[in-house]
């Protein structure tokens, strides 16, 4: 199977043909749509892969119940042109023997990274696969899981990959809340309380622009807004980061990453807003 998709790239390459690709889990939304969009308006083919990917889930995580659906989403991917559906299997992408695995150090540890050990290696070295098999000239990514852009960024940097990684705005719903596959998880009253996660970063955003005196201050704010919503169970993290780094911010720079990871019920999200502080300074 992915040879199959290696040779069929093989033959639009070879025709001069442009390949965008748009990495993904599948349980597709608007969110995934919106990247299959962009790409289709940049790149003469659209590559789109669904693999719920076993190497980016820890022990415990929901690798087992994750959504799951490929013929609704061909539906959705029929509806935005997309040109090539590309779903492995796991025992194609990594047979037995399967041993490689990237490391990529430093950001990888950082946020989301700290709570979940091993993920941003999982997901590096099976898009780097991916980007092998399909071999995009362009990639595209979703501003939500911030981080996920950066690692990969860095990746490509580093090993010289000449694929241009985009990253596209968060498509969030009507009340803000940034959609994800994982909502569904999100029951009743959950699915009110998960927006406090948006409203919280918004309030940052506002107060940076507004030209508070420090980010230290915002993440005093940030925390006590997200305590103040009973249904969150825990605050994995939750401030002002560096963009490029990743690591916490003691003042602000002209590009400020406000970010957060919370669990609502057993739930957890995620959400960020880059925020230019220039404004706050003139
Ligand atoms: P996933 O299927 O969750 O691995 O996501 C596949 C791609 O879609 C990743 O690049 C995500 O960042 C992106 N994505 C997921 N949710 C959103 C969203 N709400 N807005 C924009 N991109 C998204």
């Amino acid at each position: 199977m992915p040879r199959i998709m290696q040779e069929t790239s093989k033959r639009h390459l070879y025709k001069g043909k442009t390949i965008g690709f748009v990495p993904t889990m599948g349980a597709l939304h608007s969110g995934h749509l919106s990247l299959v969009k962009r790409a289709k308006s940049e790149n003469d083919i659209v590559v789109v892969s669904i693999f719920v990917n076993p190497l980016q889930f820890g022990p415990g995580e929901d690798f087992e119940k994750y959504p799951r659906d490929v013929e609704k989403d061909m539906e959705k991917l029929r509806d935005v042109d997309a040109d090539i559906l590309f779903v492995p299997e796991n025992k194609n992408l990594c047979p037995e023997g399967f041993a490689t695995h990237f490391i990529i150090e430093g950001i990888s540890d950082r946020l989301c990274g700290a709570f979940r050990p091993g993920h941003f290696s999982g997901v590096a070295t099976v898009v780097c696969k991916l980007f092998n098999i399909v071999r995009p000239v362009r990639a595209y990514f979703g501003q939500k899981d911030f981080q996920q852009t950066v690692v990969i960024g860095r990746m490509v940097e580093d090993l010289n990959m000449d694929i241009e990684v985009v990253t596209c705005p968060t498509v969030r719903e009507s009340d803000g809340l940034a959609m994800s596959s994982r909502n569904v998880y999100l029951r009743g009253e959950e699915r009110t309380a998960a927006t406090v996660l948006y409203k919280a970063i918004s309030l940052s955003r506002e107060m940076i622009e507004a030209g508070v005196s420090g980010p230290e201050e915002v993440k005093a704010r940030l925390n006590e807004a997200l305590r103040s919503e009973r249904l969150v169970s825990e605050i994995q993290y939750a401030g002002v980061y560096d963009p490029k780094t990743l690591l916490d911010l003691n003042e602000f720079k002209r590009y400020n990453l406000v970010a957060g990871a919370i669990r609502i019920g057993g739930t957890r999200l995620i959400d960020n807003v880059l925020v230019e502080a220039v404004k706050a300074r003139q």
